[in-house]
């Protein structure tokens, strides 16, 4: 169901999705801090692998290892960046603008019907 403008009743309604944005940049950049977090481990638990295999295979496994963790890292951050946006766009912003009158809502202001 699409949201409805309370004013002049226009169901042409956009999404502000500011929330979704800052929150994601904001969740992606915590992600690759934490990244850096799982790059050391990830090195440390690849290099200590690759040493079995030698000292070449200390390198390979750190390299592996730290690319492995920075990419979970950054994933796993603009993710939960993403959800907690979509929760403040919903709940806490006026996520919705009307395209006729410009009025900004939330549907949580919406009058009952
Ligand atoms: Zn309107």
């Amino acid at each position: 169901m699409s949201p409805q403008c309370p004013l002049c009743q226009s169901i042409r309604v956009g999404k502000n999705n500011y929330g979704k944005k800052s929150a994601g940049v904001v969740g992606t950049s915590a992600g690759i801090v934490g990244g850096f977090t799982a790059v050391t481990s990830g090195a440390r638990t690849g290099a200590s692998i690759g040493l079995i295999a030698g000292p070449a295979g200390g390198t390979v496994g750190g390299i592996g290892g730290a690319i492995i963790g920075g990419l979970l890292g950054g994933v796993t951050g603009a993710t939960a960046g993403v959800t907690l946006g979509r929760v403040i766009d919903d709940k806490i912003l006026d996520n919705y603008k009307c395209l006729d009158c410009g009025f900004s809502f939330s549907l949580d202001s919406e009058p009952e019907n």
